[in-house]
């Protein structure tokens, strides 16, 4: 028989590795909606309370949609959620990514001042299907005099399944950044 203080304990909250890949695996989940329209997207990003865990905003890439070729998750999901806030700093703020951030995007999310960037696939990944700028996320807040700190890649089988589903390698025909094999 079980004491009342063992049935309590079943649900334990989740913290560091694991909470960040649940986190990554309900974006992946989100971002994946996106495959079966008629204009698939690999790259979402979410930003949450780095204590609390609670959504403040999330969004996928929209370049070809806003004609704006820094139209990238990272760097729109920053620009609604400092919009939301009415704010300039994203301190205490968390940001997960299907894919790791280009320098653009990681310059962005240093500038915004988030806590944390957590990403899924790498650049090197998102590189069979897209160009890419060769520069680690990583590296990008390294040589800042911001501080970020940058884990990856999370969940990164699951998030490299976003860009091979048979819909996405259809789309990647159309996009101008598609890697010419
Ligand atoms: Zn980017």
């Amino acid at each position: 028989m079980l004491s009342s203080n063992m049935t309590i304990a079943t649900k334990k909250p989740l913290r560091g590795p694991s909470l960040d890949a649940e986190r990554m695996r309900a974006l992946a989940a989100w971002t994946a909606k996106t495959l079966d329209t008629d204009k698939p997207i690999p790259f979402g990003a979410e930003i949450v309370n780095t204590r609390s865990g609670e959504r403040l905003m999330r969004a996928h890439n929209a370049v070809a949609k806003e004609f704006d070729p820094s139209s990238h998750a990272e760097v729109r999901t920053v620009r609604l959620a400092c919009k939301k806030l009415k704010s300039l700093s994203l301190r205490g703020y968390t940001m997960y990514t299907t894919c790791e951030p280009c320098p653009m995007c990681m310059a962005n999310a240093l500038w915004a001042g988030l806590d944390r960037v957590v990403y899924g696939a790498t650049i090197a990944d998102a590189n069979r299907f897209c160009r890419q700028i060769q520069i680690a996320a990583k590296e990008v807040a390294e040589r800042s005099d911001m501080r970020c700190k940058v884990v990856g890649p999370i969940e990164q089988a699951l998030c490299l399944t976003l860009f091979t589903h048979p819909n996405m390698q259809r789309a990647f025909r159309t996009w101008s950044t598609r890697r010419k094999k």
